[in-house]
């Protein structure tokens, strides 16, 4: 069954305009999770229900104490709006942890391909393989609208200062500005276009051989599955979490 406990805030910080992270911290609570998974919030309402709305961990998951969530704004959102308002100290009612959005036991060489928050749970996994499993190979292609909305990108470069076989790309899909545009043999790159167009242009004929791991809003989701099936990647190598409202 899972757990129901109540969780503190400790911390808000802006990341860019429409996405902060928040530290909470359980209270009397020893929380275990994996990479990957969520929790989910009961945020009250004003007719004494609560709705429940899902956050992805995208802290370590060795971090004891506390855990950090990386959610969007939305204007007019519920639980996003109601996280904006609380008071630094304040406590919510927490379920988790939930999901099978999870690495395996024994990862393999593996491609990350998130758009927008879906970095939340794969923030996690990309510091449990920095951790733990160096040796493996691990590619990340983010997207983003313009390079105005791009965020984390220390705490990626940290990442990489430990695990000699990771490197991240950014994809901005809309930017018009060319002097963005890096180069690909950097571990942190910037591109113009989408995640497919970032991972054709750094992996290229070796996509089948990845295993994968996708996280957005459900759109993106089935595209990206879409085209990784008509790249000849065989389904079983094909994990993804649908950021579904
Ligand atoms: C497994 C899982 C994990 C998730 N993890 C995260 C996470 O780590 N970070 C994160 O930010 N979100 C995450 N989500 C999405 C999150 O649960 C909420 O759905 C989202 O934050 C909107 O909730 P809200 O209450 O603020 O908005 P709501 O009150 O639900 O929505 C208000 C209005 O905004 C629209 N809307 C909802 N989402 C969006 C959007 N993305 N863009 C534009 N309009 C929208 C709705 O249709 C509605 O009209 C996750 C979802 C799932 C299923």
């Amino acid at each position: 069954m899972i757990a129901t406990f109540p969780i503190r805030l400790t911390a808000r910080e802006k990341l860019v305009d429409n996405v902060f992270r928040f530290t909470f911290a359980p209270v009397d609570h020893a929380f275990v999770f994996k990479p990957g998974q969520y929790v989910i919030l009961h945020i009250p309402q004003a007719d004494g229900h609560a709705v429940r709305r899902l956050y992805s961990m995208a802290s370590p998951a060795s971090r004891p104490g506390s855990f950090d969530l990386i959610v969007e704004i939305i204007e007019g959102g519920l639980a996003s709006g109601y996280l904006m308002r609380m008071q630094i100290g304040e406590t919510l009612t927490t379920q988790g942890p939930a999901g099978m959005f999870t690495l395996p036991p024994e990862p393999a060489d593996s491609v990350f391909l998130a758009t927008g928050t879906g970095i939340a749970p794969i923030m996690s996994m990309l510091s449990h393989l920095a951790e733990h499993h160096t040796d493996k190979q691990a590619f990340l292609f983010w997207g983003f609208p313009n390079i105005s909305s791009v965020y984390l990108q220390d705490e990626l470069k940290k990442i990489a200062s430990i695990h000699p076989n990771f490197r991240f790309m950014n994809c901005l899909s809309r930017e018009q500005d060319l002097t963005c545009v890096t180069s690909p043999a950097e571990r942190g790159y910037f591109g113009l276009g989408h995640v497919n167009d970032g991972l054709e242009a750094v992996v290229g004929a070796d996509i089948p051989k990845y295993h994968y791991f996708l996280c957005g809003g459900p759109k993106v989701v089935e595209s990206l599955r879409e085209y990784l099936a008509g790249k000849g990647v065989p389904k079983e190598q094909v994990h993804f979490e649908k950021f579904t409202g």
